[in-house]
């Protein structure tokens, strides 16, 4: 598996879609190897591409408080996005584009091994849970057929601009500590010790509005 810092060296050489044009830089994502969970936005924005680095603008500022909120900052957690290019005029990323960037991603969450993903907005969230309704599943944590948890957020963007969600994302936010607690302490105990998992509505949603997945996400019994 490349290291981290080998990824960076590759996706900066990346053309693999047409954002590779118009971008000043690669955004691979940031933070340290053994994050306390990983982030997952949408991609770039202006800011982000003048400077190489996820979630500086205003969005940031905002993610910023929310980490400081739960007594974190972004040094604890990695922050990544779903493509790692500015889209022209900050429109939304398209199908082909996620595609395209998609085993960058798999490689960066291959690499960190995180127990908790936070995707914050839609695309992240439906890269995950493909159909599933941001404003049904927010705030629900999710596991993941490959064992992980997925905990869908609000963009931090779209509280900026929509007051209600502000609130939503801070109190999603606030469940942050105590569920990776019950993570550490689910791994701590031997495997025969967790329930069987249950759907949860973040799948259950996923399942009446698009095809089911392979394997369905499934409930924590934790929650
Ligand atoms: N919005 C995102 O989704 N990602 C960034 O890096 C910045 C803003």
């Amino acid at each position: 598996m490349p290291a981290l810092s080998d990824l960076y060296q590759e996706m900066r050489g990346c053309t693999r879609c047409q954002l590779a044009k118009g971008r000043t830089n690669v955004v691979p994502g940031e933070g340290p190897e053994r994050p306390k969970f990983v982030l997952i936005g949408e991609a770039p924005g202006f800011h982000e591409d003048r400077q190489g680095r996820p979630f500086v603008g205003a969005a940031g500022q905002l993610l910023n408080e929310l980490l400081q909120s739960i007594g974190l900052s972004r040094r604890d957690v990695y922050i990544a996005n779903i493509i790692k290019c500015r889209p022209p005029n900050n429109r939304d990323p398209l199908p082909e584009e996620i595609a395209a960037c998609e085993p960058w991603l798999n490689s960066q969450l291959a690499a960190l091994a995180p127990k908790l993903i936070v995707t914050l907005g839609r695309f992240s969230m439906n890269r995950f849970l493909p159909g599933a309704i941001i404003s049904k599943v927010h705030g629900q944590p999710t596991r993941l057929p490959d064992g992980r948890t997925l905990m869908p957020m609000f963009h931090p963007a779209a509280a900026l601009h929509q007051p209600k969600y502000r609130s939503l994302i801070e109190a999603d936010f606030a469940r942050i500590p105590a569920l990776l607690q019950q993570l550490e302490t689910a791994a701590d105990q031997p495997a025969a010790s967790t329930a069987t998992p249950t759907p949860t509505a973040a799948s259950e949603t996923a399942g009446e509005e698009a095809k089911p997945q392979a394997a369905e996400p499934k409930q924590l019994s934790l929650f």
